[in-house]
C-alpha cells in the first residue's frame, strides 16, 4: 500500500514536470547556434542569409561533416542557402528538414530590446527570428550534429536545408532556387518544415499542431478609372464612390462556410480539447453542419478563416488633387483561399459581389497554389509517439494554416511537406513578424527534444 502510493506520487510528479530534455551539452550547442543565427542580420530586404549559411557550415565541419556533404550557394551572393546531407543506409528515400533563415525587418525603436541581440529575460529568448524561423533552423543543425556524435544509422538520408527569402517570396527564394538548380540536393520522400506549432493559452498546453495544408494567396486590384473634371461641378459618376460602394459590399460579404478533410479532423479534435458551450458546435462542424459553422465562425476570427476563403481590402489609392474629381480610385484586396477553391471561382464571386462593371478586378502578381499533403500514417504516428513521450496526454491536431510557407514550393514539386515544430506559443500573443518576438526558454529545449525524436522515428523505415 505504502509502496503503491509512493510510486503514484513519483508518477504524477513525472507527468507534471519532467519532460524529456536533450543532454545539457546538446542544449548548450542548440542555444549557441540559435544565438548566433538570431544575431546575424538577415532581414528580407536589408540583410543577408549568407552569413547564416556559412555559420551553419562551419559548425557542421567542426563536428566532422565532410565538405562533400555540405553545400552553400544561392540565387545571389547575399541570398545563400545551406544544404547538408547525413547519410543513412539508403534503404528508403531521404527526409528533408527545412527552415528559412531570412527574417521580417525589425526596427530597434519599435522594440523593448534590440531585435538583433539574443536576450534571455523572464523565461524567454527575445530577438527577431526567435520564433520565425531560427529556432527550428538551429535545432535542425544541433540535432544533426547529435545524431552523428551518437552514431545513429538511419534507413534514409537526413537532409537539412536552411534557405533564403521565405518572407515575401520573391526572385531569390531558396527553396524555389534549389528545386530549379539542384533538385538532387534536396529531393526527398517527405519534408518537415515550419507552419505547425504547439498551441498554449499562456499557462496550459492545448495541442501540438501538425500542419498538413495551407491556404494560398491572391491579391486583386479593384480599379475605377474616370475622366474626372473640376470638383466645383460634381457628377454622380465618381471613381471614389464606385470604389467605396464596391468595398462596402465586399465588407458585408462572406464566402461560403465549409470544411475539408484536414479542417474537419481539426474541429473534431478541438471539440474534445475546448471547454464550454462551444464544444457542441465544434463537434457539429466536424460533421459538416452549416449551423455549427455559423456559430464557430462567429466565435473566433481564426476559426472563421479556417472555414472559408477570405478577402479583405488592405491598401487604397486615388485622386490626384484636392480640387479635382478623381480619375483613379483603386484598392488592393488580399484573399486567403482554401486549397479547394480556384482562382476563377474567387474572381467570379468578387465580380458578382461588387456588381459594378466600372470596377475592374484584376489579379496582381503571381498566384501559387499548392496541393495539400496526404495525411501519411507514418508522419502522424511519429508525431503522436514523440508527442506522447514529451507531453503525455497532449492531443495532436492536424491543421491548415492561414499563412503561406515554403512548403508550398515543395508540395508543388511533389514532396509532401508537414509543418511540425513542438515549440509552444500563446495563441493570444503570437508575435511572429511583430515586436518583441520571443520563444519560451523551456519550450525551445522541449521542441529540440521532440524534433530529435520525430526525425529519428521517421528516418527508420517501418516505424
Ligand atoms: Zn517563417
Amino acid at each position: 500500500m505504502f509502496r503503491t502510493s509512493i510510486s503514484i506520487l513519483l508518477l504524477s510528479a513525472a507527468t507534471l514536470s519532467a519532460q524529456i530534455m536533450p543532454p545539457p551539452a546538446d542544449q548548450q550547442l542548440a542555444h549557441d547556434i540559435y544565438k548566433q543565427f538570431v544575431e546575424i542580420q538577415s532581414g528580407f530586404t536589408t540583410g543577408s542569409t549568407t552569413p547564416v549559411a556559412e555559420a551553419a557550415a562551419a559548425r557542421l565541419k567542426a563536428a566532422g561533416f565532410p565538405d562533400s556533404d555540405i553545400f552553400v550557394g544561392g540565387a545571389n551572393p547575399k541570398k545563400a542557402n545551406l544544404v547538408v546531407r547525413y547519410h543513412g543506409t539508403g534503404a528508403a528515400k531521404p527526409i528533408l528538414l527545412l527552415a528559412h533563415t531570412d527574417v521580417v525587418e525589425a526596427k530597434r525603436e519599435d522594440w523593448t530590446t534590440d531585435p538583433f541581440q539574443f536576450i534571455e529575460k523572464d523565461g524567454y529568448f527575445y530577438g527577431r527570428g526567435t520564433g520565425d524561423d531560427k529556432a527550428q533552423a538551429a535545432v535542425w543543425i544541433a540535432n544533426l550534429i547529435r545524431y552523428k556524435r551518437e552514431g545513429f544509422k538511419p534507413d534514409r538520408d537526413i537532409i537539412v536545408a536552411l534557405t533564403a527569402d521565405e518572407e515575401g517570396g520573391g526572385p531569390f527564394n531558396g527553396v524555389d532556387w534549389l528545386l530549379k538548380n539542384h533538385r538532387d540536393f534536396i529531393d526527398a520522400e517527405l519534408a518537415l518544415n515550419e507552419g505547425g506549432w504547439g498551441e498554449s493559452d499562456g499557462t496550459r498546453k492545448i495541442s501540438n499542431n501538425l500542419q498538413v495544408s495551407e491556404k494560398y494567396v491572391i491579391n486583386f486590384r479593384f480599379e475605377v478609372r474616370n475622366k474626372g473634371g473640376h470638383s466645383s461641378i460634381p457628377v454622380a459618376d465618381n471613381a471614389i464612390y464606385h470604389l467605396a460602394g464596391a468595398l462596402d459590399r465586399l465588407s458585408r460579404f462572406g464566402f461560403p462556410l465549409k470544411t475539408n478533410d484536414v479542417t474537419a479532423a481539426y474541429f473534431g479534435q478541438l471539440a474534445r480539447i475546448e471547454t464550454g458551450p462551444i464544444t457542441a458546435d465544434l463537434a457539429k462542424v466536424a460533421e459538416g453542419s452549416q449551423d455549427g459553422m455559423q456559430k464557430v465562425a462567429a466565435a473566433r476570427p481564426t476559426w472563421n478563416a479556417t472555414l472559408r476563403t477570405t478577402c479583405v481590402a488592405t491598401q487604397l489609392e486615388g485622386g490626384h488633387a484636392r480640387n479635382a474629381l478623381p480619375q483613379l480610385a483603386a484598392a488592393n484586396v488580399n484573399c486567403r483561399v482554401l486549397p479547394e477553391d480556384s482562382l476563377e471561382y474567387v474572381q467570379n464571386t468578387l465580380k458578382k459581389v461588387v456588381a459594378d462593371d466600372q470596377v475592374s478586378i484584376t489579379v496582381v502578381g503571381e498566384v501559387s497554389k499548392s496541393p495539400a499533403s496526404a495525411m501519411r500514417p507514418d508522419v502522424l504516428n511519429a508525431v503522436k509517439r514523440a508527442t506522447a513521450a514529451e507531453w503525455p496526454g497532449l492531443p495532436v491536431l492536424p491543421t491548415m494554416v492561414m499563412g503561406a510557407t515554403d512548403g508550398a514550393y515543395l508540395r508543388r514539386a511533389g514532396i509532401p511537406t508537414y509543418g511540425i515544430q513542438g515549440f509552444f506559443f500563446d495563441r493570444n500573443d503570437i508575435r511572429f513578424h511583430g515586436r518583441d518576438e520571443r520563444m519560451g526558454v523551456q519550450s525551445f529545449y522541449e521542441g529540440q527534444a521532440f524534433l530529435y525524436d520525430v526525425v529519428k522515428l521517421l528516418a527508420k523505415s517501418g516505424s
